[in-house]
C-alpha cells in the first residue's frame, strides 16, 4: 500500500517556492518515491490511501538543533541539575519532547544533558514506545573551571546530577568522551567558554587550542559530530580551527573565526529565540531582571546579529536553534519564532529561514540524508498548514493554523495536555526575592497601602 498526499503548495525545502497542485507518494515503511506535480505521476492502486490536502501548505517537518530535553522548562541553573531525580527529568522530558513535535518539529537535537535523559528518550521513541520527534541525543558538557555549567563554588564542583562533567586535564576529557559514546550519545558538546572574562572584558576560552583540537579530534575518531557552546572571539576561533561540527552563539565572531569555519568546515546556530524572549519577556519583578539580564542580552544580540550576517554573508551555514527548555523558552511554544527572528533580525526570506529549518539543520542531523526535503528516497517527515509561511513566516507560530505533522509517514496526535508548571520547574528553595527592612516595608506600604496595611 502506498500513500498518495495531495497538496495545495508543496515547498519540498530544495528551491525557494512552493509549487501548486503537487503530490507525494510514500511506501509503507513511510519512505517518499514521488515528489512532483500530479499530472504524470505514477498511477494509483485500489489498495492505496489518500490524504487529501489540497487545500493545504505542506512542507517538511521543522528541525530545532538546540532543545535541550533535560531542563523542563527551568527557572534556574540549580533547577536544572539539582532538584528532581534523573528518572523524573526523563519522563518530563519525554512529555516535553512531544510538545515539541505536536508544534510541527519532527526533529531536534538536545544538545548537552544530565545521565543518560536525551539518548533514553531518543531510544524509547525509536523503539516504538511513544510518539515523538527524532531526538539527535549529547550527554553531558565536557567542562573546566573556565566553562559554561560549573555554576557552583568550587567547594561544591559539578555535582553527578548536573549537565556539567568537570574535567582537569586531556586524559579526563578522552575519558568522558569515550564513555559517553559507549553509552551511545550522537554527539558530544564542549563547554568551550562561560561567564570568566579578563580584565579587558573578553570572554576566556575554557579549554587551550590544544585541547580542543584533542577533544574534536577523538569525537570525530569515534564517529560522531562535535558541538560546542561559544559565545567569545576566543572559544569560537577555537572551536572553528578544530572543526567543531555545530558552534552555538559565536556572538564575537571575527574574520579569523569566518575564515577558519570556512576551511573547516563548522557551521553557526546563534540561537536567536532565548535571548530576544529575554529581552522582550522578562518582568520587572524577576530575578533576571533585577541582575540587567535583559539590558546585557540585548547588547550581546545587536553584537551578534552584526557578525552572524558577516559569516552568512561570507558562506558559512546558519542553523535554527532556540535553546529551549527554559522558562522563558517553554517547549512547543516558540521553537519556530527562531524563524521570524531570522527574518527580521538576520534579513533571510521566509524561504531561505525554511530551508535553514529543514534542509541546512538536516545537514548537522545524525542520519540528516533521511529527513529535511521531501524528495524520493528520504522519510515523510511533513507538516501541514492551512496558511502559507511564505507569506508570512509568523504563522508558524500560530498551532491553530497547524492541521497535521507526520513523521515517516505516520500522522503524530499528541493530546495538549495541561500540567501543572509548579510541579515541573519549581524546586528552588528560595522563596523571596526582596529584603524586607524596615526601610523597604516603609516604602512598600507608601506604594501599595492596602495590600501591605499598617499595624
Ligand atoms: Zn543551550
Amino acid at each position: 500500500m502506498k500513500t498518495f498526499v495531495r497538496c495545495g503548495q508543496l515547498f519540498t525545502g530544495r528551491e525557494d517556492e512552493a509549487g501548486a497542485r503537487e503530490i507525494l507518494i510514500f511506501d509503507e515503511r513511510g519512505m517518499l518515491d514521488y515528489v512532483g506535480p500530479e499530472t504524470g505521476s505514477p498511477r494509483r492502486a485500489r489498495s492505496d490511501r489518500v490524504l487529501d490536502y489540497s487545500r493545504y501548505f505542506v512542507m517538511p517537518g521543522l528541525i530545532d538543533v538546540h532543545t535541550h530535553l533535560a531542563y523542563g522548562n527551568a527557572k534556574s541553573e540549580e533547577d536544572i541539575d539539582l532538584y528532581s531525580p534523573l528518572e523524573f527529568r526523563s519522563l518530563r522530558g519525554m512529555f516535553f519532547a512531544q510538545k515539541v513535535a505536536a508544534a510541527g518539529f519532527t526533529a531536534i537535537c538536545s544538545p548537552g544533558d544530565a545521565g543518560q535523559i536525551s539518548l533514553s528518550i531518543r531510544n524509547a521513541i525509536r523503539a516504538g514506545l511513544f510518539d515523538g520527534p527524532r531526538v539527535m541525543a549529547a550527554g553531558r558538557y565536557v567542562t573546566t573551571h573556565q566553562g559554561l555549567t560549573d555554576w557552583y563554588p568550587s567547594w561544591i564542583g559539578a555535582p553527578e546530577t548536573s549537565i556539567g562533567k568537570l574535567v582537569t586535564n586531556i586524559a579526563e576529557a578522552i575519558e568522558e568522551i569515550r564513555r559517553q559514546v559507549k553509552d551511545g550519545v550522537d554527539c558530544v558538546k564542549i563547554a568551550l567558554d562561560g561567564i570568566q572574562r579578563r580584565d579587558n572584558g573578553e570572554l576566556v576560552a575554557a579549554f587551550t587550542q590544544d585541547e580542543t583540537d584533542g577533544m574534536v579530534r577523538e569525537i570525530h575518531r569515534l564517529g560522531k559530530k562535535a558541538v560546542a557552546h561559544a559565545r567569545g572571539r576566543e572559544a569560537t576561533l577555537y572551536a572553528a580551527r578544530a572543526g567543531v561540527d555545530l558552534i552555538f552563539h559565536a556572538n564575537h565572531l571575527d574574520d579569523e573565526c569566518i575564515a577558519a569555519m570556512l576551511e573547516t568546515g563548522s557551521t553557526i546556530s546563534p540561537t536567536l529565540t532565548h535571548p530576544r524572549n529575554t529581552i522582550d519577556f522578562t518582568q520587572p519583578h524577576e530575578p533576571a531582571y533585577l541582575k540587567g539580564r535583559p539590558g546585557h542580552a540585548q547588547r550581546e544580540y545587536e553584537i551578534g546579529c552584526a557578525n552572524w550576517k558577516k559569516a552568512r554573508t561570507a558562506g558559512v551555514p546558519i542553523l535554527t536553534g532556540t535553546d529551549t527548555g527554559f522558562a522563558v523558552t517553554p517547549y512547543g511554544e516558540w521553537n519556530a519564532r527562531e524563524l521570524e527572528l531570522f527574518v527580521e533580525d538576520l534579513g533571510f526570506t521566509p524561504a531561505a529561514a525554511l530551508r535553514a529549518a529543514t534542509e541546512v539543520n538536516s545537514g548537522f542531523m545524525t542520519e540528516g540524508d533521511h529527513i529535511g526535503a521531501l524528495e524520493p528516497g528520504r522519510d515523510a517527515d511533513f507538516i501541514v498548514l492551512d496558511a502559507s509561511p511564505l507569506a508570512d513566516i509568523r504563522v508558524l507560530q500560530d498551532k491553530s493554523r497547524l492541521h497535521a505533522v507526520y513523521i515517516a509517514g505516520k500522522e503524530i496526535r499528541i493530546p495538549d495536555r495541561p500540567y501543572d508548571p509548579r510541579q515541573v520547574t519549581d524546586f528552588a528553595l528560595s522563596n523571596w526575592t526582596d529584603l524586607y527592612t524596615q526601610a523597604r516595608v516603609a516604602e512598600l506600604r507608601q506604594q501599595r497601602p492596602t495590600l501591605v496595611a499598617a499595624e
